[in-house]
């Protein structure tokens, strides 16, 4: 390791925590290799071989005997906007191993919001009127930072959540003056560190956005390192035309550009995961681009006229005006009201819904593919939410790389640490590596996996033995209980800004 002789004959030799014998798989992609970790001051402070350490004094020492200790889960795709600060023990995502949240996906986001009424939908995901106080950015930055949540805060800002702030209807294009006024938003919150813009052109109230309207308010993300984020306007037959778009905006605005849960949804649409990468990977010859998936063949959003169908089981999981339905079929609810499926989600609306709509092979494929890496799309405010809220992460390393073996253990590691860290500029985050923060978590690579259900969906995971947020124990999965430590930071974008006379081929 590359501490200097100084370094070991004055304060080396003593940490907060060492933890012994683990597994060490580092993020990188690489392959497993046994060693001893040392945390001071919130970050690495020595990696070196079993044993090697023993002469160190250590105020906790751990046994990682036959465990493996990888860097925290990066769940890159969240809509824990609110809730970090509502909810900041956040033990959905802490008992997964997670250590850090990116929000303000989808399009949607708390900040920089002022809402006129109810939030518009699908913002209704984040919480109900009452927990949006985010007028600007800032004033979410000081929030987080108030609440002190158990996981690490990255936001993106939502462009419908800038649409509503500005417009009084949302089913039509934006003017020039309202781009502007949205812009000078979006300003503000970049210069106060946050990691880009997020779209979800497929919603109704960003649907009539067209792609000229997001190409303006995407031109100032360069000159911050800023990223572009898209839940696309269709998953459905249009799907190739849609990551056109997402790849003319990124072009356009000279950034980085993820595809939000990449999918192939809809009956007609099965099998068609190999057209979709192959898209993928042209654009990734000319522009940086990736995608995010969560490790599941059913989505979940707020109920949507538009993806109403009896191909497969939609399962309502709240209605506002019928909230008993909560957890039976749509086809269920329609059958016992004697009406068709389209007239019974028009009644239950607002409502939320999972949408049983991807096939396994399109899940399998994207989720193998190298520029995947996971988010969980948890929805935390759902009564019955989907389980992938509190299994995403597990089940990647339970189900998918050791019984599926859709992957190593190494890369399924990389797809969820790493390479996460990367395309989201998350700066010495993401790896095992010595200087860089303690995010850390140690599971039993033989019984890790989730315990989250379709019917039983809030159950913390299985194999998580420890989780160390900014070198702090948040999480003892003997008890699988919390600490009550929460040593969680708002992370401001870390990105450098994009030379303007540079091409897009720098590597970020
Ligand atoms: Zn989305």
């Amino acid at each position: 390791m590359s501490t200097t002789l100084q370094d070991q004959t004055t304060t080396a030799q003593r940490c907060d925590t060492l933890i012994q014998h683990a597994l060490v798989i580092d993020g990188s992609g690489a392959e497993p290799v046994a060693a001893d970790v040392a945390l001071r001051a919130g970050r690495i402070a020595a990696i070196s071989a079993p044993g090697s350490l023993d002469g160190w004094q250590a105020a906790q020492v751990i046994d990682g005997t036959g465990k493996v200790l990888s860097p925290g889960f990066i769940d890159v795709h969240t809509h824990d906007d609110t809730n970090v600060i509502r909810m900041p023990e956040m033990f959905p995502k802490l008992s997964q191993g997670v250590t850090t949240v990116v929000v303000g996906n989808c399009g949607i986001s708390a900040a920089p919001v002022t809402l006129k009424g109810d939030p518009p939908d699908p913002m209704n995901l984040l919480g109900q009127s009452s927990a949006f106080h985010y007028p600007s950015f800032a004033s979410y930055v000081a929030a987080i930072d108030a609440a002190q949540p158990a996981v690490n805060v990255a936001a993106l800002v939502g462009h419908t959540a800038l649409r509503s702030n500005h417009m009084d209807r949302l089913d039509r294009a934006a003017t020039s003056t309202e781009i502007a006024a949205m812009r000078s938003q979006l300003e503000e919150a970049l210069t106060h560190g946050a990691l880009g813009l997020s779209t979800g052109l497929a919603y109704a109230n960003a649907i009539n956005a067209p792609t000229e309207e997001v190409l303006a308010l995407a031109e100032p993300l360069a000159a911050h390192g800023g990223m572009y984020a898209t839940h696309l306007r269709s998953e459905f037959a249009d799907i190739l035309d849609a990551m056109e778009e997402a790849f003319r905006i990124g072009k356009h605005a000279r950034v980085p550009v993820v595809i939000s849960h990449l999918k192939c949804a809809g009956v007609d649409n099965w099998g068609r995961s190999k057209e979709v990468l192959a898209a993928l990977e042209l654009a990734e010859r000319h522009q940086h681009v990736g995608c995010d998936c969560y490790p599941y063949t059913a989505s979940s959003s707020t109920l949507d006229p538009k993806q109403v169908t009896d191909d497969y089981d939609i399962q309502v999981t709240w209605s506002e005006p019928h909230p008993e339905q909560g957890g039976k079929l749509l086809a269920t609810i329609a059958a016992d009201w004697q009406v068709d499926m389209h007239e019974a989600a028009r009644r239950l609306m607002p409502a939320g819904a999972v949408y049983h709509c991807m096939a396994d092979d399109d899940v399998n494929r994207i989720l193998r593919h190298p520029a995947t890496v996971i988010g969980s799309d948890g929805l935390p405010n759902d009564p019955l939410p989907h389980p992938r809220l509190w299994g995403a992460f597990p089940r990647v390393l339970g189900y998918y790389s050791r019984e599926q073996q859709l992957f190593s253990l190494a890369v399924a590691v990389h797809k969820m640490t790493g390479l996460s860290a990367q395309r989201f500029g998350l700066h010495e985050r993401g790896l095992v590596r010595q200087g860089y923060w303690a995010d850390l978590v140690l599971f039993d690579p033989d019984t890790v996996r989730d315990a989250a259900t379709f019917t039983d969906p809030m159950q913390p995971a299985h194999g998580i033995e420890a989780v160390w947020v900014n070198g702090v124990c948040a999480y003892q999965g003997a008890q699988k209980k919390a600490t009550g430590e929460r040593a969680g930071r708002f992370l401001a974008r870390q990105r450098p800004p994009v030379n303007s006379s540079s091409s897009s081929s720098s590597n970020p």
